[in-house]
C-alpha cells in the first residue's frame, strides 16, 4: 500500500486506456506515479473490447483519425500528431505483440486475436516505468487545498500536485464506468456536454425489420434521418438485422444521432442496401431486365445478390408487391422498389443504451480544456484524457486511438506541471 503520508507528483483515476498510457508517460518522465483504479482488474474495457479481440488503432493517419471525430477533430490534432495510429502499432509490436490490419476495413488487431495480450503489454510497460497502481480502489471525492489535491477512496486520503482524469464515460456501467468523473469536473468548474449513449444498437418498432433476424449485409451505407428528413449524418459499412432493430457498425456509428435530445433527434434511418451502384445504374438494369422478363415477378429483380427474403421484405415494406408481373408494374411502384433497396426507410424507437453502448458521446467541455496539454483552463494541475471528454469516435479502433493519444499527452504534461511545481516550491 503506498504510503498516505507521502505527496505523488501525478495520480492518475481510472486504468483503461487512457489511463494505462497517462501513468506510463508520467512515470516516464521520472514522477512519481498512483493509479486509482475502482475495478479488481486493470483495463477491463481493454478485454472486452472487438469481441475480446481488441481492435487497437486504424491503419490511416493521424489526420484522418482526428476528422473521424467531428466537432473534436482540431482538439485531437495535437495529441494525436504526438503518438500517432503508426507509433501505437510500432509501440504495441515493440512490446511482443504482434499486430496485423484486417482486410477491407482497415482496424488493426492483435495477431493472436488475444485483447488480454494487449492490456498485459500496456499495464507491464507502466508498471516497468514506475507507476504504482491500486485496483478495487474508486475515488470518492477529490478536493484541492494549498495547491494540494487531497483523493479520497476508501482505504485512504492521497496527495497529489496533480491529477489526470481518466475515468471514462457511461457506456457500459458494469465495466466500472458510472460517469463519477462528471462530478469531480464540475466540482472544479467544468461544464459538462450533456452525455448520451454512442455505438449503440438501434431498436425499431417495425416487426418486418424484427422479421429478418440474423441477416447481415457487409456493405451498407445507413443515414440517421431527423426532424423534417435532415440528414444527420451517415455510416459505410456492415448492417446486422436483429429481433430488436439494426445492429452492426453502420446503425451504431450513426446512433450518436438517435440519443440526441428529443427535438433534434434521428426517429428513422435510411439504408443503401446495394451502395456498390447507383440508383440511376440501378433503375436501367431493371429496366432493360423488365423488358425482357415481362412475366417475371418484382420479387424477382435482379439486386446485387441480396439475400431474397429481404428483398420481399423491403418491397413490401415500401409498398411495392413482391408478386407483382414485371409487365404491370406502375411508375409509382417501380420508384417504391428502387426506394426500397437505395433508401430503404427504417423507423426507429429507440436505441439499446449505456448498457450497450461501446462509447459515451458529451463529457467535459472541450473549450474548457487546453489541447495542447490536456490541463484544465479551470484548474492548474488537473487534466483529462480519453473519454470523459466530449469526444466520441466511429467503429474501428478510433476510440481507443484518441482514449491513448490523450492518455499519452495528459501523462506528459502533468510531470512538467508536477516538476515545475517542485522547482517552485520554497526550499
Ligand atoms: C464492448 C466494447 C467494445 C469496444 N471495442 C473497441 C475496439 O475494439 N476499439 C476501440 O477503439 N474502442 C472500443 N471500445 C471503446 C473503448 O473501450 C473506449 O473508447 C476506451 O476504453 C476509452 O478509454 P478510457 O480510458 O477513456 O475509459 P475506460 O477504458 O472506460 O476506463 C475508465 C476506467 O476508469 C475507472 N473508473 C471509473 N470511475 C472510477 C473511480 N471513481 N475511481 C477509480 N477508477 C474509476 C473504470 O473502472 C475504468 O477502468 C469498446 C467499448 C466497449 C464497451
Amino acid at each position: 500500500m503506498p504510503s498516505a503520508t507521502s505527496i505523488f507528483d501525478v495520480v492518475v483515476v481510472g486504468a483503461g486506456a487512457a489511463g494505462l498510457f497517462a501513468a506510463h508517460a508520467a512515470a516516464a518522465a521520472g514522477s512519481r506515479v498512483l493509479v486509482l483504479e475502482k475495478n479488481r482488474k486493470i483495463g477491463v474495457k481493454i478485454l472486452i473490447s472487438g469481441g475480446s479481440r481488441c481492435n487497437v488503432t486504424h491503419d490511416c493517419s493521424f489526420r484522418e483519425v482526428a476528422a473521424a471525430f467531428g466537432h473534436a477533430e482540431r482538439f485531437l490534432l495535437s495529441a494525436l500528431g504526438q503518438l500517432t495510429p503508426q507509433m501505437v502499432v510500432e509501440l504495441i509490436e515493440r512490446l511482443g505483440v504482434s499486430t496485423y490490419v484486417e482486410a477491407h476495413t482497415g482496424k488493426v488487431f492483435p495477431v493472436s486475436d488475444r485483447a488480454l495480450d494487449v492490456r498485459d503489454a500496456l499495464h507491464r510497460r507502466a508498471v516497468e516505468a514506475g507507476a504504482e497502481f491500486l485496483c478495487h480502489c474508486p475515488l470518492r471525492e477529490m478536493t484541492k487545498s494549498e495547491g494540494l489535491f487531497q483523493l479520497v477512496t476508501d482505504r485512504q486520503t492521497f496527495t497529489a500536485r496533480s491529477v489526470i482524469l481518466t475515468s471514462g464515460g457511461l457506456s457500459y456501467p458494469g465495466c466500472g464506468t458510472t460517469g463519477d468523473g462528471y462530478a469531480w469536473a464540475r466540482h472544479f468548474g467544468h461544464q459538462i456536454v450533456t452525455p448520451h449513449p454512442a455505438l449503440t444498437p438501434l431498436v425499431s418498432p417495425a416487426a418486418w425489420v424484427h422479421q429478418l433476424s440474423g441477416i447481415a449485409l457487409e456493405d451498407t451505407v445507413v443515414t440517421a434521418l431527423g426532424p423534417h428528413n435532415v440528414r444527420l449524418g451517415s455510416a459505410r459499412t456492415a448492417t446486422l438485422f436483429t429481433h430488436f432493430g439494426l445492429s452492426g457498425p453502420a446503425p451504431m456509428d450513426v446512433s450518436r444521432f438517435v440519443t440526441l435530445p428529443a427535438a433534434e433527434q434521428a426517429t428513422r434511418v435510411a439504408i443503401d442496401l446495394l451502395p456498390q451502384i447507383s440508383s440511376g445504374e440501378l433503375v436501367a438494369l431493371w429496366r432493360e431486365h423488365a423488358q425482357r422478363n415481362g412475366k417475371q415477378i418484382l420479387g424477382n429483380l435482379p439486386t446485387g445478390g441480396l439475400p431474397g427474403r429481404l428483398v420481399e421484405q423491403v418491397f413490401a415494406a415500401h409498398g411495392a408487391t413482391p408478386q407483382r408481373r414485371l409487365a404491370e408494374v406502375s411508375k409509382a411502384e417501380w420508384e417504391s422498389a428502387r426506394q426500397a433497396i437505395k433508401e430503404c426507410r427504417v423507423e426507429i424507437s429507440g436505441t439499446r443504451g449505456y448498457e450497450k453502448a461501446e462509447v459515451t458521446a458529451g463529457g467535459v467541455e472541450l473549450s474548457e480544456v487546453n489541447s495542447r496539454t490536456l490541463e484544465s483552463r479551470r484548474e492548474p494541475g488537473l487534466f483529462f484524457a480519453g473519454e470523459i471528454l466530449d469526444l466520441d469516435g466511429p467503429i474501428g479502433g478510433y476510440n481507443f486511438q484518441a482514449a491513448f493519444s490523450t492518455g499519452d499527452l495528459a501523462g506528459l504534461s502533468a510531470a512538467r506541471y508536477a516538476r515545475s511545481q517542485i522547482a517552485a516550491a520554497p526550499d
